[in-house]
């Protein structure tokens, strides 16, 4: 129901046409497409209609424009925003993962603004496959037969249970029943297993699984013995869980393919930064598992992908499966995994991969960086203290690396302060332990440092104000 004052400040508010002859619009409208400004300026002048029948009044034709602007500012900005991480969560799964290295940046650029040999044989002038140079380096660094590469590992396990246990052939694939996991965003192994046709069959209970139960389960109808990873969490105890080793044994004799999903997939040995054993992509192909699965934005620290290492003749019965091209990864993404893998094969993996680049990062520069925020930053409120940064990613559960943080205590609440760090320019994420906003040098790029200490600066100030 329209009352007088609702009548009185619709009138006031100006037409579309109106509001595009401001001066900013009129330069708006010329940057980007009419259509696109015109339907901006509708839904900012539907917004303004409500808010006057929530009894707010008309604001101004300037200030409306303002806001339009404002909004296509914010919606038309070249996106994802580039950030500063200073959480010490070096592979933070809402942050974009893994940050790429120097050469796969490159490697990125120089494949993306132009053609390439992506699929075409140079020398014999003719029609290539996008996956046999990827192959042969991922054959390289592990030691398996060949490799494929998908566009994330879940894809890689749908793929891979869909050619092994799809319809047409045995459908059954034994898993312990505490393997049965969520990796998270909805991601479960028996909803997977589902969704590829294949038939889950546990075996074990939640703690304790020995191959007997899985050598009792074994029939004419199955078709893999699938090992996952349990990345995220851990089971401490009374456990027990069948070796690889073993179930490759118990699958040559039988003849089932043992599928393992290593989530991460680690290439580098991670006790010797301080770290639990994190089951290596090496290990899993010298066990002799058919298939090896795992991701390429985690441990390996390059693209989002999905790679596959393991012998070849089940490596080409995914390759030929229909839903692999469903699942294609795209050249970027090549390029990047193939510039990161060559670190690996070059052994300078700790000091060109960004993520194990972080990992090793010695405490003691680590307390250098944060001394020189701290001297930059100057204030009482900021102070020193150990802490920890965790690896992430879903990988390595529980596990930690001491750091030094720079930690914060403001006068207003930690909350409020993080909210401030997180609007400035470029967006700085802190983290908040006990009542202190903190800062962790572990996770922040050198270049990003002079950020850090502005954003702080002017949080603090705005603070006291
Ligand atoms: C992360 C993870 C996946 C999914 O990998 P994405 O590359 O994120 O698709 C699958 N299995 C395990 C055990 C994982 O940790």
């Amino acid at each position: 129901m329209t009352n007088d004052h609702e009548n009185t400040e619709f009138r006031s508010l100006p037409s579309v046409e109106r509001l595009l002859q401001e001066p900013g619009l009129g330069g708006l409208a010329g940057a980007y497409s009419h259509a696109a400004v015109v339907s901006l300026a509708r839904q900012q002048l539907d917004a303004t209609r409500r808010a006057i029948r929530d009894g707010g009044t008309a604001p101004a034709v300037e200030q409306i424009a303002a806001q339009i602007m404002a909004r296509a500012e914010e919606e038309w900005a070249p996106w994802p925003r580039p950030l500063v991480n200073a959480t010490g969560v070096v592979i933070h799964t809402n942050l974009g993962r893994a940050p790429l290295s120097k050469p796969a940046m490159a490697a990125v650029q120089a494949a993306a603004g132009g053609y390439s040999d992506l699929e075409f044989d140079v020398r014999a002038g003719a029609r290539g496959s996008r996956q046999a140079h990827i192959g042969r380096l991922i054959a390289e660094v592990t030691g398996a037969e060949t490799g494929l590469v998908v566009n994330n590992n879940a894809s890689a396990i749908l793929l891979g249970l869909s050619a092994v246990a799809g319809p047409g052939g045995p459908r059954e694939v034994i898993v312990s029943r505490g393997e049965g996991v969520e990796i998270g965003g909805g991601f479960r192994i028996p909803d997977v297993l589902k969704q590829s046709g294949a038939t889950l069959v546990e075996v074990g209970t939640t703690n304790r699984t020995y191959v007997r139960d899985y050598a009792t389960a074994i029939n004419e109808n199955t078709a893999a013995i699938l090992k996952v990873h349990p990345s995220n969490f851990r089971v401490t105890g009374f456990t027990h869980e069948a070796a690889l080793d073993e179930l490759v044994t118990l699958g040559r004799e039988r003849g089932v393919p043992v599928l393992n999903d290593l989530g991460s997939g680690c290439l580098l040995d991670t006790v010797q930064y301080g770290l639990a054993p994190e089951p290596t992509v090496q290990r899993s192909v010298a066990c002799g598992a058919e298939l090896s699965f795992f991701s390429g934005d985690k441990l390996i620290g390059g693209p989002q992908a999905g790679i596959v290492a393991g012998n070849a003749e089940w490596v080409e019965r995914l390759a030929r499966h229909p839903l692999a091209r469903a699942v294609r990864i795209d050249k970027m993404g090549l390029a990047a995994l193939s510039a990161t893998l060559t670190s690996y094969l070059k052994e300078a993996a700790h000091e060109e991969v960004p993520v194990w680049r972080m990992i090793a990062m010695p405490l003691d520069v680590i307390g250098e960086i944060a001394e020189r925020w701290l001297q930059a930053i100057d204030s009482p409120a900021v102070r020193l203290r150990a802490g920890e940064s965790t690896v992430g990613g879903g990988s390595l559960p529980g596990e930690t690396l001491p750091t030094t943080l720079l930690a914060i205590t403001p006068h207003d609440s930690p909350d409020t302060f993080a909210g401030r760090l997180r609007s400035s320019a470029t967006p700085v994420i802190a983290r908040i332990v006990d009542e202190d906003v903190v800062l962790d040098p572990r996770t922040v790029a050198e270049s990003e440092s002079d950020i850090v200490v502005a954003a702080v600066r002017e949080a603090l100030a705005a603070g006291r104000a």
